[in-house]
């Protein structure tokens, strides 16, 4: 590998909600709340490994920029990513929140006027789908309708491009670059596993999911890139996405759910 293909991956990593010291946020999936002291352990940690906070949308936006950095997004719109959001500014970072336009202002969600404050503190509010359904249970005219109908939704209320998609699930039907492409969209952040190689391919945004059950030294190995542990993970998301071939999407959701709460 050389070095200029080592120095372009970047750590994308992949939040939900942010809770409590115990992890408790209501209105979210246990496995998937980052505790409040993960949460802090992680900010210094990256400023330890010397990185800068970064959203993928300014990544992308200033490709010749070499400052190291990795890169934070948040998928569903949780309440407690207004906080997360401002821990970011004030350390100078900026990172990518991934909604639904169906279920801002809901009990637990951000509303349009957290997300506008957001956006004026240099955070990227960008498209998780009009709603929270898998795009692969979908007839294509229906998948360019969540695609175009929360852009327009976001752009409306923000004020501000979406250029990014994350699909709910991170369910990737086959063909949805083309359509994103066609409904305006630049980027997929999808929920493969591994690095992202901003310059040889830009579309393509892996990211690496933050659990409860991520430790410290796990997000470590992450930030430094570390061969054997972004292999791991990859192997993890083959076996898993094998499984979900295999079972079909009820059998695997049952699946997941059983490991995500066994912490595995
Ligand atoms: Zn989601």
């Amino acid at each position: 590998m050389s070095a200029e293909t080592i120095n372009s991956a970047i750590t994308v990593l992949m939040y939900h909600a942010v809770g409590d010291e115990r992890g408790e946020c209501v209105g979210a999936e246990a496995p998937y709340v980052a505790t409040s002291r993960q949460f802090d352990s992680h900010l210094a940690l990256t400023a330890q490994a010397g990185l800068r906070v970064r959203s993928v949308a300014d990544l992308l936006a200033a490709p010749a920029d070499r400052t190291p950095s990795v890169a934070f997004t948040f998928d569903d719109g949780h309440g407690s990513n207004g906080p997360a959001a401002e821990r970011i500014a004030r350390a100078g970072g900026s990172a990518d929140f991934f909604v639904n336009p169906s279920r801002v202002g809901k009990p637990h969600n951000l509303g349009w006027s957290d997300l506008r404050s957001m956006a004026d503190a240099g955070m990227s509010i960008q498209s998780h789908g009009q709603e929270h359904r898998y795009l692969d249970e979908m007839n294509p005219a229906e998948v360019m309708a969540q695609l175009v109908d929360s852009k327009k939704a976001i752009e409306d209320h923000i004020g501000r491009p979406v250029t990014l998609f994350a699909p709910p699930g991170g369910r990737v039907p086959p063909g949805l670059r083309v359509v994103a492409a066609r409904a305006g969209y630049t980027a997929i952040c999808s929920s493969r596993a591994g690095l992202w190689h901003i310059r040889q391919n830009p579309w393509d945004v892996p990211r690496l999911a933050v659990l409860q059950s991520t430790s410290d030294g796990q997000l470590a190995r992450w930030l430094s890139q570390d061969w054997w542990e972004i292999a791991g993970r990859r192997a993890r998301y083959l076996a898993l996405s094998s499984a979900h071939r295999l079972l079909g999407n009820h059998r695997y959701g049952r699946l997941r759910r059983r490991l995500l709460y066994s912490g595995a």
